[in-house]
Order: C-alpha cells, then sequence, then structure tokens
C-alpha cells in the first residue's frame, strides 16, 4: 500500500487550483460516480468535486506509526484552505483554546469541519469493539463507574474471562468490519498480578495475530509491563484524564492526575500509541472542558486518539445518582446534549488536528442526525459492539446502515489513515517552515 512522503508534499506545496470554471469530469472522478450510485452522473460537474473516496485518496495512505507519520510532517508548519489555517503545536494556552471552545457554534463547526478535512479523508471512520475482560469488583472511587465495590449497582463481579473466549470475541468483532479490538479490565492496576498478565500478554498475541489492532485498559502500568505490552504486540494503551486537573479531585480521590500521567509516559515511551480523553456530564464547568483539552493538547506528543465520551449515568453510582436541575450537585447525562459534544469534539479537532477523535460512550443517546453533527465536527472513530464495558452501545447492523446512510467506510486494521483528499488534489495549501513557534490564525 503506497504512503505518503516529502515527494507528495513537495509537490501539493503551495498549490492552489482554481474553482470558477466547471470542470469536465475526469476518468477518475467518472469512477468514484461509478462507485457511488446515489451521486447523478452528469456531464459536467462544479469544482471541486466530491472528494470522499477519491481514486487518488484510496491508493495514498500515511504510514500506519503514528511516530512516522509525524515525523513524515516535521518541517510542517501550517495548513490553510477556504479561509481557515491550522497546524500541529503543543503550545497552546488556555485562553486560545477558550477562544475556540466560545465561538458561536456555526463559526466553530465551519473552522472545526475545515481542519478535518485539511488532515484527514472525513469519509474513513475508525471501528473499535470495546470488552470487558474483567468486570467489577474495583477498588477505586470513580464516581460514575458502574465497576466500583464502593457503589451499589447491577454490575455483579465475574473473573477475567479466559483466552479463548476473548479470541472467540475479537473474532466475532472483525467478522462485523471491526479493526481495533479494545480489552478493558476493572482494577486500579496491572500491579503484581501476574497470572492475569500472561493471560492478558496471551490475548494481546492473539488478537494482533488476527490481523486486528489490539488496544488495552488496564489501570495503571508500570514502565516494564507497558514494554511486555508492546513487545507482545499491543497498538495503543486506553487510560483516560477524565476531566480537568482541578476537577478531577471531585470525581476520583484513590488516585491523582499525576499517577495518570505517569501511566501515560510509560505508555509512549515504550513506544504504545496514547489513548486517552474524557468524559463531559461529571458536574464540569466548560472552563473544565478547555482545561482537560489543554493538558491534551500540550502533552509532549498528542495523544493518536482522544475519546470524547458522554456519561451514561448508572443508577447507584454518585453521579448516576445526581439530579441533573439540581445546581448543587454533580449533574448527569441529561446535561449533555449533542451540542456539547460537538462543541468538545469540534475543539478537539482544532487543537489537535492529527489525533483520532473518537466519538465513544453516550453515542446509544443520540440520534443518527445528532452523530452526524459529531462526524462533521471532527470525530473520525467510534466505539460499536452493543455493549461499552457495562453499558449499552449501538449495534453493529445499527452502526453499518449509519455508514452506509453517511457514505462511510472504515479504515482498514493496521493500515495508516488515508491522505486527505484536499491534499491530494492541491486544494490545501501546506506551508513548511522551520521554527519552534507556530501559530493557529
Ligand atoms: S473507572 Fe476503572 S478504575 Fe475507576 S472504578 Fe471503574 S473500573 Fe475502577
Amino acid at each position: 500500500m503506497a504512503t505518503i512522503g516529502n515527494a507528495l508534499r513537495g509537490a501539493t506545496l503551495a498549490i492552489t487550483r482554481s474553482r470558477t470554471a466547471p470542470r469536465v469530469v475526469t476518468s477518475s472522478a467518472t469512477r468514484y460516480f461509478s462507485a457511488n450510485p446515489h451521486v447523478v452522473v452528469d456531464k459536467f460537474v462544479s469544482s471541486p468535486p466530491p472528494t470522499p473516496s477519491s481514486a487518488n485518496a484510496e491508493a495514498l495512505r500515511h504510514p500506519n506509526d503514528v511516530h512516522d507519520r509525524n515525523a513524515n510532517y516535521s518541517d510542517e508548519d501550517s495548513r490553510s484552505m477556504a479561509g481557515v489555517t491550522a497546524s500541529v503545536r503543543h503550545n497552546w494556552t488556555k485562553e486560545e483554546i477558550a477562544e475556540l471552545y466560545s465561538l458561536p457554534f456555526h463559526e466553530l463547526m465551519y473552522r472545526a469541519s475545515t481542519v478535518h478535512r485539511m488532515y484527514w479523508d472525513p469519509a474513513e471512520v475508525q471501528q473499535c469493539t470495546l470488552l470487558s475482560i474483567k468486570t467489577g469488583g474495583c477498588t477505586e472511587d470513580c464516581s460514575y463507574c458502574s465497576q466500583s465495590t464502593r457503589h451499589k449497582t447491577f454490575v455483579k463481579p465475574t473473573p477475567t474471562m479466559k483466552v479463548q473466549e476473548v479470541l472467540e470475541a475479537a473474532k466475532r468483532a472483525k467478522d462485523a468490519g471491526s479493526t481495533r479490538f479494545c480489552m478493558g479490565a476493572a482494577w486500579r492496576e496491572l500491579g503484581n498480578k501476574k497470572n492475569a498478565f500472561n493471560h492478558i500478554l496471551d490475548m494481546v498475541k492473539g488478537v494482533n495475530g488476527m490481523g486486528m489492532e489490539v488496544c488495552c485498559t488496564l489501570g495503571m502500568l508500570n514502565a516494564e509491563q507497558a514494554r511486555q505490552l508492546k513487545e507482545a504486540g499491543l497498538t495503543a494503551y486506553n487510560h483516560n484524564l477524565d476531566t480537568s486537573p482541578e476537577h478531577y479531585p471531585k470525581v476520583i480521590t484513590t488516585r491523582t492526575y499525576e499517577d495518570r500521567l505517569d501511566t501515560i509516559a510509560n505508555v509512549r515511551d515504550a513506544g504504545i500509541s496514547v489513548c486517552c480523553g474524557g468524559i463531559l456530564g461529571l458536574g464540569e464547568k466548560d472552563t473544565d472542558r478547555v482545561g482537560l483539552l489543554h493538558v491534551l493538547a500540550t502533552l509532549p506528543e498528542h495523544p493518536e486518539s482522544v475519546p470524547i465520551n458522554a456519561l451514561v449515568a448508572v443508577e447507584g453510582t454518585p453521579l448516576g445518582d445526581a439530579d441533573a436541575d439540581d445546581e448543587t450537585e454533580s449533574d448527569g447525562i441529561a446535561d449533555v446534549d449533542s451540542f456539547d459534544m460537538a462543541r468538545m469534539i469540534a475543539t478537539a479537532r482544532i487543537v489537535m488536528p492529527r489525533t483520532m477523535v473518537r466519538l465513544s460512550a453516550g453515542r446509544l443517546s443520540f440520534s443518527d442526525a445528532e452523530q452526524f453533527l459529531m462526524f462533521q465536527a471532527g470525530a473520525n472513530s467510534i466505539f460499536n459492539g452493543d455493549k461499552l464495558l457495562t453499558t449499552d452501545n449501538p449495534a453493529f447492523d445499527a452502526d453499518t446502515s449509519l455508514f452506509q446512510k453517511l457514505g462511510f467506510v472504515g479504515k482498514p486494521a493496521h493500515a495508516g489513515p488515508r491522505v486527505a483528499p484536499t491534499e491530494v488534489t492541491g486544494e490545501v495549501e501546506i506551508t513548511q517552515v522551520k521554527g519552534m513557534e507556530q501559530q493557529y490564525a
């Protein structure tokens, strides 16, 4: 599979094309229209043509390894298109992020959607499946979680699943179109759980051997455990920061924000992709949402993926039992609407343009149209499968139908993302200026 490098970028540097004259359908556009029966083929189309799944973009993919991907663009300063300029930078101030987050909704959506199209093919959406391999019985006190022993919820603790059971679940997910399989265990940390860890290493090897990407979320990890997981074939590790450093102690008291950042650093140092995001609906203010994005966007490397979750309030948890209308209490899912989600996703898309933004828990609460709003805001990854750990999620069939409706295709496993069609066609202007200071305008 072809990958893009400096040669292509040299060719696309500062190239713009005229949009005034009607354009005769080219052979590649004809192929596009033939493959998309809903598009009416005419002798002429307006320029530029619809870009999803263009033949060129199909042939060109970035390297799969996120570090190789970023290295290819190390001398890139910024991208501009249709009046919007963006760049990958790590020196964001909270004020700058707050300014973006507070833009009128229509303006924020326009900018985020344009940034998305400058860096990604908006038609390609990664599908990940999350399986709880060890449910309940966790001693932590996360106030949103149904699996904590400190809350009385419907969840009954179960032992760690057997390797064979997990591999069968991974096979089902693969058959349903999923390309990344994530395994979650409800505990504080891997610690000294040697037997369990050995089984998890076998699961990672097994899923990897099936040609799927493998992700784990196992709580806190030390450097050696991260190294062994990498050796077994782990693609990514999920460890969410949940919310801002300021709001965090109101949600969890049994481990610190610093603990979480240490695990993220161990994962990154082992060469594993970092998946790290947060949850809306924890009683946080807008400043906390901005604060979370500020921490993520100023990490030494942006996470490869940032999941944005809407709290699924579970009865028996402190946040599930909180009255959403009571100003003195932490608010629940009732206070997170699709505009909140889209605003958060759009801001994440602008401040971390090369990061996959994952529309995660709470998706079942949103209609297809609301989810579309979130994809337009820049989300390009979802969790599929009818369960997300312990809460409900859209079934595989519902997602297949949503993808067909929206013209989306899944990202293959172990393949880098498609090069943005706007980059292939030269619609995006890329400036290459070496220097530390990069500005978003
Ligand atoms: S979120 Fe994770 S660490 Fe926190 S209680 Fe639930 S399972 Fe335990």
